[in-house]
């Protein structure tokens, strides 16, 4: 249960040298973990599940910014819609439909990326190109107005193949310059890289890491 704290101390000296954010991915683990880490000096926290995120949420100290990295329903949005940071998985059109309008009814704008498809794996959620090109293009035409449109989030095969995950992670990389080239996007966030492939990430150029059984152990999952 205990963080791993020495972990946690290099890790922060590795990315802060490369100017690389470190999101602290909590999910499944109790709140007495995230405060551990917050004790530390960490902000960042990642969830995959609406109802934990809500709980955690209102147990725990406000200036945490939650970050919210699952697959999210559309009808779950109103939940988050209040407080989430930054929503990496947005990876339909409509679904950033709905955010705007429960970011608009909370008079906020949500930060949003657009989730990639990149691995070779089915399971995984993601636009393909025509969808990013849709989505960029809804919100470049004031479209949609209360949501900022931050970057990209991509997740690679769960592979020891380390050509293939570098590959995938150039890929989306490579994306994100074509978009703020040619789609005029202006994208600040790449998040890509996890406990065990966020080192490739890194030098295919991420700036935001999500990490989790690194900093918090491995997880037992009883949903
Ligand atoms: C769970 C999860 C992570 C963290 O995974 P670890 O391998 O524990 O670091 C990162 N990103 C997403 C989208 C996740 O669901």
């Amino acid at each position: 249960m205990a963080i791993n704290t020495a972990a946690y101390e290099q890790l922060i000296k590795e990315l802060s040298e490369k100017k690389v954010t470190l999101v602290a991915v909590s999910k499944t683990k109790p709140a007495e973990d995230i405060l551990a880490l917050y004790k530390l000096g960490q902000r960042d926290f990642g969830e995959n599940y609406v109802q934990e995120l809500t709980d955690k949420e209102t147990a725990l100290p406000k200036d945490i910014r939650w970050h919210f990295i699952g697959h999210l329903q559309s009808n779950k949005v109103k939940y988050i819609a209040p407080f989430v940071h930054l929503i990496h998985g947005v990876d339909s059109l409509k679904l950033l439909q709905e955010i705007n309008k429960q970011a608009a009814k909370y008079d906020r704008v949500i930060d949003c990326l657009l989730q990639v498809h990149i691995a070779e794996e089915e399971t995984k959620f993601g636009m393909n190109e025509t969808e990013l090109n849709e989505a960029i293009s809804a919100c470049v035409t004031g479209q949609i107005n209360n949501v900022r449109i931050k970057g990209l989030m991509g997740m690679a095969s769960f592979t020891d193949n380390t050509q293939q995950v570098r590959k995938e992670f150039a890929h989306l990389r490579s994306l994100f310059d074509e978009c703020n080239a040619a789609m005029h996007a202006d994208f600040q966030i790449l998040s890509m890289g996890m406990s065990g492939d966020y080192v490739m990430a890194i030098e295919k150029g991420s700036n935001m890491v999500r990490i989790g059984s690194l900093l918090f152990g491995a997880r037992t999952y009883t949903k």
